[in-house]
């Protein structure tokens, strides 16, 4: 489990771009998303369950969703994290 910042990893509702160097900035920020999507990917890749929350999230929300999939791991048939 991730918890990100809502500036650094360009979070849909508090990600803002900084209005000096904005063009550096946008890069930075794109290059920082994208490294997530890749470190998302190579962890399911090795059979890990990626969850992400932003740094904006409450706890305990968070510590729902945590559960929720928890609960659907459990509920998936026998052998089928062997079935890859
Ligand atoms: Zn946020």
């Amino acid at each position: 489990m991730f918890v990100d910042g809502c500036f650094w990893h360009g979070c849909p509702e508090h990600g803002v771009m900084p209005r000096s160097n904005s063009e550096w900035w946008g890069w930075k920020l794109e290059m920082n998303r994208e490294r997530d999507r890749d470190t998302d990917q190579r962890l399911r890749e090795l059979g890990w369950t990626v969850l992400r929350v932003w740094e904006h999230e409450s706890p305990g929300l968070a510590a729902d969703r945590v559960e929720q999939i928890l609960d659907a791991l459990a509920r998936r048939p026998r052998g089928a994290r062997d079935d890859r």
